[in-house]
C-alpha cells in the first residue's frame, strides 16, 4: 500500500464541486421553481437542519434520503407547494448517480495501491448510502460525523479515520471540495491536500493546497505525479 487517500462526500465523490444545495437548486428550477438561488439556499439549510433532526435519518439510505429531504425543502419555499416532489428528487438523483458511477473508475483503480476512507460531515447514514451508491466496498472507514459526533473542520473526526486500525496512514491525502473544512484542517494534521474547485476560486493561504484540480478523474494523475 502506497498510504491513505480520504476523500470529502458531497460535493466531492458525488459531484466536481458542486454543493447539494446548489444541485437541487438546479433540479428545482428544471421542475419549474422560481425562486433565486440565495433565497433558496436560506430554505435549503433549513432543511439541513431538519434532516438532522429527522427520526430513523440514521437508517436512509441515499434515494430515501434524497425524498425526505425534498420533503422537507418544498414546504419551505414560497412556490415550493406546487412543484413535483418526485421529479425533483428524481433529477438530483440521477445526476448524483451519474458522477458516482463515472467514480467509481478512479476509486476501482485507486483501491489497488491505496487506503481509502471519507471524512464527511453527514447524517449518520453515509455507510448506507455508499452501499446503495455501489461503492462502499472501496472503503477501508468512514467517519461519518453523525456517528463519530465531531464535525468538521474539527481535526478529531479526520484523526478518527488517520487512527483506525490496519490503515497504512502515512503518506495520507484529503481530497475535498471545501476550502475551510477539508483543506485547511487536514493541512494543519501535515496531510497532503487536493481541493476540487473551479479554477476562479482562489485558495486563502500560502503554500496551500498541494494540488487541486476541477474534475475528480484527475486525481489519479496528481496521485501519481
Ligand atoms: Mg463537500
Amino acid at each position: 500500500m502506497r498510504g491513505l487517500v480520504l476523500f470529502d462526500f458531497g460535493g466531492t465523490l458525488d459531484a466536481d464541486g458542486s454543493r447539494w444545495s446548489v444541485r437541487f437548486h438546479a433540479a428545482y428550477q428544471a421542475a419549474g421553481g422560481k425562486q433565486a438561488f440565495a433565497a433558496f439556499d436560506r430554505a435549503f439549510r433549513e432543511s439541513d437542519r431538519a434532516l438532522e433532526r429527522l427520526s430513523g435519518i440514521e437508517r436512509l439510505g441515499f434515494r430515501a434520503m434524497v425524498d425526505a429531504q425534498t420533503a422537507l425543502l418544498l414546504p419551505r419555499l414560497t412556490d415550493g407547494a406546487g412543484l413535483p416532489a418526485r421529479t425533483i428528487a428524481d433529477h438530483f438523483h440521477t445526476a448524483t448517480c451519474a458522477v458516482v458511477r463515472r467514480n467509481e473508475v478512479l476509486l476501482q483503480q485507486l483501491h489497488q495501491s491505496y487506503h481509502l476512507g471519507v471524512v464527511s460531515n453527514f447524517t449518520g447514514n453515509l455507510e448506507l448510502c455508499l452501499e446503495e451508491l455501489g461503492v462502499m466496498r472501496y472503503f477501508a472507514v468512514v467517519a461519518d460525523s453523525g456517528r463519530v459526533g465531531i464535525t468538521k473542520p474539527d481535526p478529531r473526526l479526520f484523526q478518527h479515520a488517520l487512527g483506525w486500525p490496519g490503515l497504512v496512514s502515512t503518506p495520507a491525502w484529503m481530497v475535498g471540495d471545501n476550502y475551510d473544512s477539508d483543506i485547511r484542517p487536514a493541512a494543519a494534521l501535515g496531510l497532503s491536500t487536493v481541493w476540487l474547485a473551479p479554477a476562479s476560486e482562489k485558495p486563502r493561504d500560502k503554500n496551500l493546497p498541494t494540488a487541486r484540480i476541477s474534475t475528480l478523474s484527475d486525481l489519479a494523475r496528481v496521485l501519481d505525479s
